[in-house]
């Protein structure tokens, strides 16, 4: 299993961070000890003092696949859900200031969190008409909509079955719109997909 994360794909959260569009989706991966399932709580580690959320649609592949064309991307989908990315924001900072890589900033334990997962029959409309929200300590702190997206989910499913064969159940974040923010221990997310709420974590 493996976790693919797309980076900016919503015109709002660029503008926040202050990067710029990109040609074609840009993606990281985070490894499986980076998964934090089950709502368990999520321990803010030592080595960041600017961790923050980022909230995105996640998608769950169902079935093998390599080089797949955009028309048949949705095929390879099984179920939806949300999470929240992880961020160590000060680390952050320094790798793209100096060029590194961004794996201690993105990759590392529980930076994953993964709510319930919905079959994909449950919203007929796809992945490009989709709302989600998260709450913090019960304030909307961000509200998508995936329609927003710069790639669509057949775009993402396309591009990066080039470069990696997906596997049944490796998971696709697909961006966070804009709203990214800090926690701090005692901080209660909530995330929810269609009014729908699928993901809970106590920040400690
Ligand atoms: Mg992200």
């Amino acid at each position: 299993m493996k976790i693919i994360c797309i980076g900016q794909n919503y015109r709002e959260h660029i503008r926040e961070l202050g990067s710029s569009v990109p040609g074609s989706p840009v993606f990281f991966c985070k490894p499986d000890t980076a998964l934090l399932l089950r709502n368990r709580p999520f321990y803010i580690p030592d080595f960041t003092s600017q961790l923050h959320y980022e909230t995105e649609l996640v998608l769950r592949i169902g079935k093998v696949g390599k080089n797949i064309d955009p028309a048949f991307a949705l095929s390879y989908i099984d179920a939806y859900t949300v999470g929240f990315d992880f961020t160590a924001r000060d680390l952050q900072a320094r790798c793209r200031k100096e060029g590194l890589p961004w794996e201690i900033c993105k990759a590392f334990d529980n930076s994953a969190a993964i709510g319930a997962f919905v079959p994909k029959e449950k919203y007929p409309q796809g992945p490009g008409d989709l709302h989600f929200e998260m709450k913090k300590n019960g304030i909307t702190c961000q509200s998508g909509h995936t329609g927003d997206m710069i790639f669509s989910a057949e775009e993402i499913i396309s591009h990066v079955s080039r470069f990696f064969t997906l596997r049944t159940g490796d998971y696709i974040f697909t961006g966070t719109p804009c709203g990214v923010g800090p926690v701090a221990i005692g901080d209660k997310l909530e995330a929810f997909l269609e009014g729908e709420p699928l993901l809970r974590c106590s920040i400690k």
